[in-house]
C-alpha cells in the first residue's frame, strides 16, 4: 500500500483586487475590476466579489465586463506589487513543508505528509496557514485538504472565499458525483461536447461509464480521466525544476533609445527564452528584463505571472512592458536582457485534446523545427513586422 498522502492546495481570494482594496480602503466593499481599461482591448485580470456579482470574471474582455458593470472601478494594477505580495505569501507556505508547488502568483500545492507528526492534521496546518496569511497580509486564502492535488484544488474552490475545506477519501466518491466534467483539469470547451455525445454530463456518468468505451474515443487519456473521476490522482507536488532560470541578452553596437528598436530586441531574444524552455520541458512563472544603460548601471525587473508559459510572444510582451514602464522617458540602452524564471516542470498531457489552448504549442513546436533546420533568422512570426 503507497503511503497516504496530505494535500493542501491554497488560492489566495481574488488576490489583486483584494490588494487594491487593503491599501485603498474607499473600495472596499464595491466592484473593482483589475486589467486593460474599458474603452481598450485586453481583458480583465481579477475581479472583486462585489464586481463577480455583476457576472465580471477574469480573461473577460474588459468591454465586456464594463457593459455589465459600469459602475466598477477599473484598475491597470500594480503587478510589482502583487508580485511582492506573492512573494511573502510563498515564503510563509515553505514554513510549512519543502514541498511547495507554485502553480500562479496566488496559488499553490504543498504535501504536508511528513509535517503531520509536527503540526497537526492537514487541518490544523491549513487554518494556521490562513491565520499566518492574514496576519502578515491581512488578506484572505482559502485552503482545500484531500489525499492528492486534483481533489485539494477542488476541494479550496469550494467555500470561497476565506474557505477551508476537506475532502477525505470516504467521502470524495459522494463530493464528484454531481459536478460537471468540465472541473476535471484538462477537459475544456473543445473536448466537453465529446463526453456529451457519450451521454456523460457530470463526474458521477464517468464514474460508471465503461473503461473499454472510453480508451476507444480517448486513447491513452481515457484511463487519466477515469482516475480523475473516482478522485485519484498520482501526480506530485513538484517544487522548481533544477533548471532555475533561462536568459538571453545582447549588447547593442551603439546605444539605443528608439522603443520600437528596442522592442524588436526583447521579442527576438524571447524567441530564444522560449525555444529553450520548451527543450527543457518547463515553464516559467517569472519573467525577467535586464536594462543596461549607457553609463554601464544595470535595472532588472521581474513580474510573475498567472500562468507559467514557455511562449516566446508571451514572454515578450511581458517583457516589453516591463520595459516601457521603465523607459517612459526615452533614455539610451547598452544591453537589454530576458529570461524566465521559477520554472515547473510541467507536462500538459491532460490537455493534449483540447485544441484551443494548444494551437499555440503547436505553433511553437512547429516554429522549433523550422528553426533547428534553417537557423533562426528565417522565421519571423507575422505581426512582428
Ligand atoms: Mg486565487
Amino acid at each position: 500500500m503507497p503511503v497516504t498522502r496530505t494535500i493542501l492546495h491554497v488560492d489566495m481570494d481574488a488576490f489583486f483586487t483584494s490588494v487594491e482594496q487593503r491599501d485603498q480602503p474607499e473600495l472596499r466593499g464595491k466592484p473593482v475590476v483589475v486589467g486593460a481599461p474599458p474603452d481598450k482591448r485586453g481583458v480583465v485580470a481579477a475581479a472583486s466579489y462585489e464586481a463577480r456579482k455583476f457576472g465580471v470574471h477574469s480573461a473577460m474582455p474588459s468591454r465586456t465586463a464594463y457593459r455589465l458593470c459600469p459602475q466598477a472601478t477599473f484598475l491597470r494594477g500594480d503587478h510589482a506589487k502583487y508580485s511582492r505580495e506573492s512573494e511573502r505569501v510563498m515564503a510563509i507556505l515553505r514554513q510549512f513543508t519543502p514541498l511547495v508547488e507554485q502553480v500562479s502568483v496566488d496559488e499553490a500545492y504543498l504535501d504536508v505528509t511528513a509535517s503531520l507528526r509536527l503540526l497537526g492534521t492537514g487541518e490544523q496546518i491549513a487554518r494556521e496557514i490562513k491565520r499566518r496569511i492574514h496576519e502578515t497580509t491581512r488578506l484572505t486564502a482559502s485552503v482545500g485538504v484531500a489525499s492528492n492535488k486534483f481533489l485539494a484544488k477542488l476541494a479550496s474552490d469550494m467555500r470561497k472565499p476565506d474557505g477551508l475545506m476537506t475532502i477525505t477519501d470516504t467521502d470524495k466518491l459522494d463530493v464528484l458525483r454531481p459536478l460537471p466534467i468540465g472541473r476535471i483539469a484538462g477537459i475544456g470547451k473543445k473536448t466537453e461536447p465529446m463526453f456529451h455525445d457519450l451521454g456523460i454530463h457530470t463526474i458521477g456518468d464517468l464514474q460508471q461509464f465503461p473503461i473499454k468505451t472510453l480508451r476507444a474515443r480517448f486513447g491513452v487519456w481515457a484511463d487519466e480521466i477515469k482516475a480523475r473521476a473516482l478522485g485519484e490522482d498520482d501526480q506530485p507536488v513538484e517544487p522548481y525544476s533544477e533548471v532555475k532560470s533561462i536568459s538571453n541578452e545582447t549588447t547593442f553596437e551603439e546605444d539605443v533609445s528608439e522603443m520600437r528598436t528596442l522592442e524588436r530586441a526583447v521579442r527576438e531574444l524571447a524567441d530564444e527564452v522560449g525555444r529553450r524552455l520548451r527543450a527543457e520541458g518547463v515553464r516559467a512563472r517569472t519573467v525577467q528584463l535586464k536594462l543596461r544603460w549607457s553609463d554601464f548601471t544595470t535595472l532588472t525587473r521581474r513580474a510573475t505571472l498567472l500562468e507559467a508559459t514557455d511562449d516566446e510572444g508571451r514572454v515578450a510582451e511581458v517583457a516589453i512592458q516591463l520595459m516601457q514602464v521603465e523607459l517612459k522617458e526615452p533614455r539610451p540602452v547598452r544591453l537589454v536582457g530576458v529570461g524566465g524564471q521559477n520554472l515547473l516542470r510541467s507536462p500538459r498531457q491532460l490537455e493534449l485534446l483540447d485544441r484551443s489552448s494548444n494551437r499555440r504549442d503547436e505553433l511553437n513546436r512547429a516554429a522549433d523545427e523550422v528553426r533547428a533546420r534553417f537557423g533562426a533568422k528565417k522565421l519571423r512570426r507575422g505581426g512582428e513586422l
